[in-house]
């Protein structure tokens, strides 16, 4: 009998982690198989005893779940508790962990493209669950963060909860204050988009208002990896910066999820182009 994994999401059929962790345990011989786990939001706590029921290996999760899965778990890690979101858990044993590999995937793709974080001032738009794991990498590798939201009072929880947690402040502002937003970048090194906006099928959308300039001294890391270029990556090509594309982060965060199921090196090249191929 192979050894399973899978993803839990609603819906999930869209996902690119299967292909990728199935290209990786081919390459390297190994009888386990990575399964599409379509879990309806009222059955997330039997899904997550059923990986234990079951002998799962362990999980990926995924949107709608990241945040309902932790109260079913036996152990939380405390990167993960503070990020408040788990997208990896690991059965040791029969006890379930939960992790967190978005803030670890995020600071390897970031370097892998050319960038380092440590002491960089840093501008995040977005609030939600991938901007809280990017807010906690960066604050980790001491750069200076301002938090961009739609929802001004969601930014302002991010801000108050991780600040608090490194002892560092975190400014907020309204993701429509234009000339903010400017003052920002003017002063910042990255901006990364941990908004959902620009994804397809509304893949013309753009987070950042169109009056506000993106100096060229800029690197854009983008989270959203659908389409591969984003109309904000295309705009701020335009505008002579430095861009890094979402795969990178999909494929880490998967890295280290394959190492801490498996306790083997990951075959990143072989993820990589089972990624790019789909
Ligand atoms: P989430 O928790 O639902 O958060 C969504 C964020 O997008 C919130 O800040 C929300 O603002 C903002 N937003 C949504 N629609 C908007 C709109 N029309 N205008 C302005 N802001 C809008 O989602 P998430 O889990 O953080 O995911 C965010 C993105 O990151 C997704 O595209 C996801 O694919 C990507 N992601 C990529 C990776 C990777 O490996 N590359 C990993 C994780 C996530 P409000 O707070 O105002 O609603």
């Amino acid at each position: 009998m192979p050894t399973y994994v899978g993803i839990m999401g609603w819906p999930v059929a869209h996902s690119r982690s299967p292909a990728m962790h199935n290209a990786a345990f081919e390459a390297l011989g190994m009888d386990w198989e990575y399964l599409f786990l379509p879990v309806a939001p009222a059955h997330v706590d039997d899904a997550v005893r059923g990986l234990r029921a079951l002998g799962f290996a362990g999980a990926n999760v995924t949107v709608p779940h990241k945040q309902a899965v932790m109260s079913a778990l036996d152990r939380v890690t405390v990167e993960a508790r503070a990020i408040g979101a788990v997208n990896t858990i690991v059965n040791r044993d029969g006890v379930l962990e939960g992790h967190n590999t978005d803030a670890i995937g995020f600071l390897r793709a970031l370097r892998e493209g050319g960038f380092e974080p440590r002491d960089c001032r840093a501008v995040v738009l977005g609030a939600g669950g991938a901007a809280r794991a990017i807010v906690y990498a960066l604050l980790a590798a001491r750069a200076t963060v301002t938090v961009a939201n739609r929802t001004l009072s969601r930014a302002r929880r991010l801000a108050d909860e991780l600040g608090a947690l490194f002892r560092a402040h975190v400014s907020t502002i309204p993701l429509n204050a234009v000339q903010a937003l400017e003052a920002a970048l003017a002063r910042a090194d990255l901006l990364v988009n941990a908004t959902s906006v620009g994804m397809a099928p509304h893949a013309d959308a753009c987070p950042l208002p169109e009056e506000v300039a993106i100096p060229p001294s800029l690197t854009l890391y983008e989270t959203v990896y659908t389409p591969r270029e984003t109309a904000l990556v295309a705009r701020a090509r335009r505008a002579g910066a430095t861009t890094i594309d979402g795969l990178g982060m999909l494929l880490h965060q998967g890295a280290v999820a394959f190492e801490l199921w498996t306790g083997t090196p990951p075959p990143l090249d072989v993820m990589r182009r089972a990624l790019e191929a789909q």
